[in-house]
């Protein structure tokens, strides 16, 4: 595996595999990897001749209150788990590469921004948005993958992809999770072990109430209730749980199916998870 810092450096190494009409991968990460980020570069590496792993922690994406510096890195460990999952180069640029000096174009992804984690965390998803579609000129890959344990950022990608007509191919690969229901993130590594065991409700709480939606329950208010208390139970507050059109993001579709989606703060770790509830005819 190439270890790669620069767009020029990047370009040389890309522009044969490109000439010789072979297809090339990206999946952007902000590193610290587990098994999602590897799920997603072994099916980066069954489907494209070549695979490019990004690896840059974005500042900008990061809110005043969240700890950019707290962000777990592990750059060595990363590269050798990359290498090991057949991955040919690995792009870590400085901040500096990625926002030269003048830099000032801002991608704004529109409403399905808006809601759920972009309530929140205000300027994120423009951020995100910015940068991926950077890495996306900077790569020019023919697919992309990403995982929906990032259910609204995988939506806002394949709105800017299609509004500013990317010629690449978006795949959306299902979450990763612990053995006990846990979501994998790089963040986890920042839970106590406490904070850890009780981390564990945030999929119990979505469980029940799909096991709540089998038995009849219809009323998005009384899902997102079942959630709520469950995670109190935990001694979780909720910073919020929404359910949504599993397409849109807008209100529950009848007949479609909805995303039930959540952020909650365990200790000082602010963690996400959503599940896909099957079609219905909600009651709204
Ligand atoms: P991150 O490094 O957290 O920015 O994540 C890089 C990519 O990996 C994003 O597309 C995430 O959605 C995806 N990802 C993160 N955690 C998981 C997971 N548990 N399962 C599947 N994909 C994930």
């Amino acid at each position: 595996m190439k270890r790669v810092r620069t767009i020029t450096a990047l370009r040389a190494t890309l522009s044969p595999i490109r000439s010789a009409g072979r297809r090339v991968a990206l999946v952007p990460t902000m590193g610290a990897f587990h098994d999602g980020h590897v799920a997603l570069m072994t099916a980066a590496r069954h489907e494209a001749d070549l695979v490019v792993v990004s690896l840059f922690v974005n500042p900008t994406q990061f809110g005043a209150v969240e700890d950019l510096a707290r962000y777990p890195r592990d750059e060595a460990t990363d590269a050798r788990r990359a290498d090991a999952a057949g991955v040919d180069v690995l792009f870590a640029p400085s901040v500096e590469e990625m926002y030269p000096p003048g830099f000032a174009t801002t991608v704004d992804p529109g409403p399905i921004a808006r809601g759920l984690c972009g309530d929140h965390r205000p300027g994120h998803f423009a951020a995100v948005a910015t940068v991926v579609t950077r890495l996306l000129g900077i790569v020019a890959p023919d697919l992309a993958y990403f995982g929906l344990k990032d259910y609204q950022q995988v939506a806002v990608i394949r709105r800017v992809v299609a509004d500013l007509a990317l010629p690449v191919t978006v795949r959306a690969l299902p979450t990763v999770r612990e053995p006990d229901g846990l979501a994998m993130s790089s963040r986890n590594r920042q839970l106590s072990p406490d904070e850890r065991t009780r981390a564990r409700s945030l999929y119990g709480a979505m469980q029940g109430a799909a096991a709540l939606r089998e038995t009849g329950v219809r009323e998005p208010a009384a899902l997102v209730a079942a959630v709520v208390e469950a995670l109190r139970a935990t001694g979780i507050a909720a910073e919020y749980v929404e359910l949504r059109d599993a397409e849109t993001l807008g209100a529950p579709g009848c007949g479609r199916p909805a995303v039930l989606a959540l952020a909650a703060t365990v200790g000082t770790t602010r963690l996400i998870d959503n599940i896909v509830l099957p079609a219905t005819d909600w009651s709204t």
